[in-house]
């Protein structure tokens, strides 16, 4: 983990700053294992420092890597901060992305006035977006589990059950074989209310003939799995066999697509243009896929407006999408790490289409 610390102060020269001040909770636990809910991390070249408050020694103790010093525990973080700052002129980067204007007015007014304030972006979440062994171990373990508590879900009955209940089903099942929660709250939706990609499981109960978008993953020591399948309950119509087969054709081509080199605008044109030569370009209005790690969404991005460029070790979701508003849904979501020659499918599940009654 001192290594993570490493590379991060190799980045600062060219950000610009002599330290950097890490807030983002995520952040900090990437880079010193520490997982509580208030802790602030200072790296600079010859800088390791970390700050919790009261609550957190005994935790910050057993976490914390031992190459960062342990400040005093404060009520007031940043008290600890300014003490463990270095002497003279300094220029000390803050993550813009995760500090508000009042942290930055707090920032201003708790640090002397020798200390420079400059915000940085992207710093570390450059870092986390190529996994090692140890983290990607920790993905795949994540995707076994949602793959096994999914398994179960759909060895039972679908039709005359609700979105709600299925939806608490699943993240019941993982956290029994031993999830540490859903990586976030699963999605369950039948019928047109697939058509909402982002939709909420409601009380009520799914038809014969629906599809049924369901879109779930599982936390394990930290880290997440995300996958989507789209199942028939009952046997579906042919316009719903139709755009399940377009999505899964781009689903299949946007994963040959992916390797270490492609920018991620490509990889998610090959998907697209397939779906939009279907005359259904409007209704696949995200992006191919994004990255997960210690979070569900992180870098790198497959989409229109992505500036990221696949690296070996990524891992990212794949996960065309058609949504026909008023009548269905269907999205095909698989998780990938990327390879020097392409890529490493994590999810195990059939991508034909399952029918549960
Ligand atoms: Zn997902
Ligand atoms: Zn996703």
């Amino acid at each position: 983990m001192s290594t993570r610390a490493e590379r991060l102060a190799t980045l600062l020269p060219d950000a610009g700053v002599d330290a950097l001040l890490v807030t983002n909770l995520v952040n900090v636990r990437y880079l010193t294992g520490f997982s509580g809910s208030n802790g602030m991390v200072l790296v600079g070249r010859d800088l390791r420092a970390f700050a919790t408050d009261f609550r957190y020694v005994e935790q910050a103790a057993a976490e914390v890597d031992p190459s960062f010093d342990r400040l005093r525990a404060s009520q007031d973080l940043l008290d600890a901060i300014a003490e463990a700052l270095p002497g003279g002129e300094l220029r000390l980067g803050f993550e813009a992305a995760d500090v508000s204007v009042h942290d930055h007015g707090r920032l201003r007014e708790r640090l002397p006035e020798r200390v420079g304030l400059a915000g940085t972006h992207g710093l570390i979440e450059q870092l986390r977006a190529v996994k090692s062994a140890g983290e990607l171990a920790a993905i795949r373990a994540a995707s076994e589990l949602a793959d096994a508590a999914f398994t179960e879900l759909i060895s039972g009955r679908f039709v005359g059950r609700t979105e709600r209940e299925l939806a608490m089903a699943l993240e019941f099942g993982m956290r029994r074989l031993g999830a540490e929660s859903a990586s976030f709250e699963p999605i369950v939706a039948g019928g047109p209310h697939a058509a909402l990609p982002h939709a909420q499981p409601r009380d009520v109960e799914l038809a014969a003939g629906e599809l049924v978008v369901i879109d779930w993953g599982a936390q394990l020591d930290g880290y997440c799995s995300d996958c989507t399948r789209t199942v028939a309950a009952g046997r579906a119509g042919d316009r719903g066999q139709e755009i399940y087969q377009l999505v899964l054709e781009a689903q299949r081509h946007g994963v040959e697509a992916v390797r270490a080199g492609a920018p991620g605008r490509e990889v998610d044109a090959v998907a697209r243009e397939m779906i939009e030569a279907a005359g259904h370009g409007e209704q696949f209005g995200h992006g191919l896929g994004h990255g997960v790690g210690l979070e569900v969404h992180e870098a790198p991005r497959l989409s229109q407006r992505s500036e990221s460029v696949l690296d070996a070790g990524n891992v990212v979701t794949v996960e065309p999408g058609v949504y026909l508003p008023g009548e269905l849904g269907v999205r095909i979501e698989d998780l990938v790490v990327v390879t020097a020659g392409g890529c490493e499918i994590l999810t195990s599940l059939t991508k034909d289409l399952v029918t549960v009654a």
